[in-house]
């Protein structure tokens, strides 16, 4: 079967072809500026010679979804004979709230249960459901699957998830911590296990997805037991633009002193922070990294602020696990950053974990990084999303079609 995988922005959609047959990329690409003037899909055949690039008015997400079924079928850059070869359409949703644990058949039960939740991610749900409406009206016979990013961490006990605040407003609003990025932690736990070659019953992992956005998972005998963003996706680690933890005080001493409204203040939070707002440079870690090689002091601060906060969450995960036997880094930073990685499990022996400085000199590829006589095994493992997204498609349909 081949399932075609969508991830869909406000502006942008991201997609992929897979043949679950072994499981092959066939085809990937990217929809930019849709409403936007200047619309454009780039896409790509696997093993094709030029990448395809049209740029034409897409008004909306049915459109752009229009010119990626286009592509899919085109005589020279397409992967498909027709439509009717996709057996299943699988959509990144990232919120779920409480309702669901797992991925599902979107049905239009589901889909009002999402338009219910999109109250609490109001930048993220309503463009995935756009993308899902779109889909069913240009594919109506097709099966669709959404998969969540929240799902994941819906097995956390309720001493994670429930913040010290009256009780009430988890009751009325939904509030307590949901966690973000689950399927990203889900694959490379079950990877981690994979290389191993033990089973993920037996194992306590933490997982460090450190992209521009960035989480940990601690994940007992394969189920999320604690996570590192919370209610939204601003809580946790330091991010590229994100404040991650800070006390909450500040929010209302910086609205009175600067005289900015809620809005205003939230912005800063989520776009103007994290290692952007300490370094003043950038909020990619290879310009502050190059920035901090030349002497910028604030530029080595942001890293190590940033390498502070996963050395405490990994301290306070493996409490709250009694040990740990595996560390994973993914993501850009998590897969690409010699350097972070070194300062991040630095001076850890005492906890049995040794990264090997000599096999930590390695990007986006699968491999353990931990000194041989290391306890904690230490591991690099690329993520796929998409991969996993199809994965529970293909999964669903063929057992529940
Ligand atoms: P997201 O999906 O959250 O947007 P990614 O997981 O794609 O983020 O990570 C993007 C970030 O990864 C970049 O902003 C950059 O900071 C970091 N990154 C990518 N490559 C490298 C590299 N070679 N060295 C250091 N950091 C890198």
């Amino acid at each position: 079967m081949k399932v075609l995988v969508i991830n869909c922005g406000s502006s942008s959609l991201k997609y992929q072809v897979l043949d679950m047959t072994g499981e092959h990329l066939l085809a990937k690409g990217l929809v930019e500026r849709i409403g936007i003037e200047g619309s454009i899909i780039t896409h790509e055949k696997i093993g094709g010679e030029e990448k395809f690039k049209l740029t034409t008015p897409m008004k909306d997400h049915k459109d752009a979804i229009g010119h990626v079924l286009d592509a899919l079928v085109h005589e020279e850059h397409g992967v498909l004979k027709s439509m009717s070869e996709i057996g299943g359409v699988g959509h990144r949703v990232v919120h779920a709230g409480e309702k669901y644990a797992s991925s599902v058949l979107i049905t239009k039960d589901v889909i009002q249960a999402l338009e219910e939740c999109s109250d609490l991610a109001p930048l993220h749900n309503p463009p995935n459901l756009l993308g899902i409406s779109a889909c069913r009206e240009l594919m109506p016979d097709t099966p669709m699957i959404a998969v969540f990013d929240t799902a994941f961490h819906q097995t956390m006990p309720s001493e994670s998830y429930i913040y010290a605040l009256p009780y009430e407003y988890y009751k009325k609003y939904g509030i307590r911590r949901y966690g973000f990025h689950g399927t990203s932690h889900k694959y490379v736990a079950e990877r981690a296990a994979d290389i191993l070659n033990v089973n993920i019953d037996d194992l306590k992992i933490i997982t460090c997805h450190l992209g521009n956005g960035a989480s940990m998972a601690a994940i007992k005998r394969g189920k999320c037991i604690d996570t590192s963003m919370g209610f939204t996706p601003l809580e946790g680690l330091v991010m590229g633009t994100r404040s991650g933890d800070i006390d909450s005080a500040i929010v209302n001493y910086i609205m009175e002193k600067e005289g900015l409204s809620s809005s205003e203040l939230n912005d800063i939070l989520n776009k103007k922070s994290g290692v952007l707002g300490i370094s003043g440079i950038s909020s990619d870690f290879r310009d502050i990294g190059l920035a901090a090689e030349e002497g910028n002091e604030r530029a080595l601060l942001a890293l190590k602020i940033f390498a502070h906060r996963v050395r405490f969450y990994i301290g306070g995960y493996i409490a709250e696990m009694n040990g740990v036997d595996a560390i994973v880094f993914t993501a850009g930073v998590g897969e690409n950053d010699i350097s972070m990685r070194d300062i991040i499990c630095n001076d850890l022996g005492n906890l049995g974990i040794k990264l090997d400085l000599v096999k930590n000199k390695v990007r986006g590829k699968e491999m353990i990084i931990s000194r041989d006589d290391s306890k904690v095994k230490i591991l690099l493992i690329p993520t796929n999303e998409e991969l996993m997204i199809a994965r529970d498609t293909y999964e669903i349909i063929k057992n529940k079609i």
